[in-house]
């Protein structure tokens, strides 16, 4: 039987990251993913020359230079910013909410007058509540942006992700709704953004270089067929690196976690560019998609997206979870939470086993966390 340091469960970029290091570090590792791919969540399908974003618009962004500096050493990445367009009954208007987004709105020229309208519309809501503290999200978003904002950019897309009124969900939910009174439709306030040029499964590539790695093998399959799971697939593994879902390792003895999910409606189209940017949002209840993504717009700029003759476009619906879906977003009301404690609970108890990534803690991360995460830990 051949040996290995460690068994590394799911190619994702919390896998990938480790792998990387611990192959620095003169450790024998094997990856496997149950998908036909490597790459968990950030895998980029090529679509007619263009990297589609199977699993959703990925943006890297970050403010750590160590995680910055780190993922430049694998691949080189390109200026691309993320500046969304909202459409709002036919209407386009800037996002985040800035001096363009309020010119658009208003026709206000000076940050003055932006500052005044806004301050007039947000009185206007405070003096409704008559002193009583916002009872749901509509009445905060109205005190904290006023009511053209909140109208047109966040009610109906708020409402379409969370399948609810706004005015049945909490007001918890909008802690801040930041105005900048600049000209500026840089979506992150962080120091570095980009996508890898040439996608991101160079990235992973890059990641997993000299690693060896297997795709369409589920531990959970393959330990079934074993006394143990450090001795699967005709090999020895000293330790096991999980970054699969927790409730699934441990056969879901205390019950199943929830998660919300997200569809996408994927078509080619057959111009080179439809939409003239990579996120738009549709901020309206009445249209059934919160965006469409235009993927090429990631990494085609200028003349190249014309160089390009077609297009592929994502439409992003909000969906249910049912059972067979993928798990995008952790759902963290009180019984999820209690429930994932639970079962970090007994993941502490598995002295061979290092638990990580999106999906084994049960919490929503960035890209960049998650790789901070995977080389904080010693390998
Ligand atoms: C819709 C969406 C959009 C996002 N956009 C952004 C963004 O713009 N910017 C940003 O920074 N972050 C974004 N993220 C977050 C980003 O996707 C995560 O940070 C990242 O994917 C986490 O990597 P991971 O390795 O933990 O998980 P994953 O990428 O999910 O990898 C886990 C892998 O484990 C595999 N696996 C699970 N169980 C088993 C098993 N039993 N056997 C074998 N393999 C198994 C899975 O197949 C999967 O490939 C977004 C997330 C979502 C859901």
């Amino acid at each position: 039987m051949e040996k290995y340091d460690y068994l590394i469960v799911g190619a994702g970029l919390f896998g990938a990251t480790f792998a990387y290091r611990a192959k620095q570090a003169g450790k024998k590792c094997m990856v496997i993913d149950r998908r036909a791919h490597l790459g968990g969540n950030v895998y980029c399908e090529e679509v007619e020359g263009i990297h589609v974003h199977k699993y959703g618009a990925h943006i890297f962004h970050t403010s750590d230079k160590k995680v910055w500096d780190f993922v430049n050493s694998v691949v080189e990445f390109n200026r691309y910013t993320n500046s969304p367009v909202a459409n709002y009954k036919g209407k386009l208007y800037n996002l985040p909410f800035n001096m363009n987004t309020f010119y658009q709105m208003w026709g206000v020229l000076t940050p003055d007058e932006a500052k005044a309208k806004i301050e007039e519309q947000k009185s206007e809501a405070v003096a409704k509540l008559n002193g009583r503290e916002p009872a749901n999200l509509e009445e905060q978003a109205l005190t904290l942006v006023g009511k053209d904002i909140y109208e047109r950019l966040i009610k109906g897309y708020t409402e379409k992700q969370w399948g609810r009124s706004c005015t049945e969900l909490p007001a918890f939910i909008i802690r801040r709704l930041p105005v900048r009174l600049v000209f500026d439709n840089n979506y992150f306030n962080d120091k570095y953004q980009g996508i890898p040029v040439g996608g991101y499964n160079k990235l992973i590539e890059g990641l997993l270089e000299g690693v060896e790695t297997r795709v369409n093998v589920d531990f959970i399959e393959e330990r079934k067929k074993s006394n143990s799971q450090f001795s699967i697939l005709n090999c020895q593994f000293d330790k096991i690196v999980y970054s699969g879902p927790i409730d699934e390792y441990f056969d879901y003895r205390l019950g199943k976690l929830n998660w919300r999910t997200v569809s996408f409606e994927t078509e080619v189209m057959d111009k080179p560019n439809f939409q003239g940017n990579a996120v738009v949002n549709y901020t309206e209840r009445e249209v059934p998609y919160t965006r469409i993504i235009e993927h090429k717009h990631f990494e085609m700029f200028g003349q190249a997206v014309y160089d390009t003759p077609k297009t592929v476009i994502s439409k992003e619906y909000s969906t249910e979870y049912k059972e067979g879906m993928e798990p995008y977003y952790p759902v963290n009301d009180d019984r999820n939470n209690a429930l994932a404690d639970a079962y970090r609970g007994l993941a502490e108890k598995e002295e061979r086993v290092i638990f990580g990534g999106r999906l084994a803690e049960y919490k929503y991360y960035d890209m960049a966390p998650i790789i901070a995460r995977a080389l904080e830990l010693r390998v």
